[in-house]
C-alpha cells in the first residue's frame, strides 16, 4: 500500500525530529550528542531502533538518540558507507 507507506515516512520524520528536540545524549555511549554536525559526520545525531527493522522492529518503534558511529557500530546497518560483507555480525 504506497499511501500507507507514504504516511508512515511522514509520522516517522515527524518522530525523530521531536526525538532530536528532547533528546541530546547517546543512549549507546552515554556521550552528549553534537545536533549542529553535518549528518555525514560520524558523531553527528541519528535515532536508532531500539530493535532494529532487521529484526522485525517497526518503523515508528521505539527509538533512542544515538551517535552515527554507535549506531552503525551496534550492526544496525543504516549507513551505507560501511557495509559489510555478512547479514550477521554477532
Ligand atoms: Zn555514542
Amino acid at each position: 500500500m504506497p499511501e500507507k507507506q507514504r504516511r508512515n515516512h511522514r509520522a516517522y520524520r515527524e518522530k525523530t525530529k521531536r526525538l532530536r528536540k528532547r533528546e541530546d545524549t547517546c543512549w549507546i555511549c552515554g556521550a552528549w550528542i553534537d545536533r549542529t554536525l553535518d549528518y555525514r559526520d560520524p558523531m553527528s545525531w541519528t535515532a536508532d531502533h531500539l530493535t532494529p527493522l532487521s529484526k522485525g522492529g517497526r518503523l515508528l518503534g521505539k527509538m533512542r538518540a544515538a551517535h552515527r558511529s554507535c549506531n552503525s557500530r551496534r550492526g544496525n546497518r543504516t549507513d551505507p558507507v560501511n557495509p559489510l560483507p555478512t547479514s550477521r555480525e554477532w
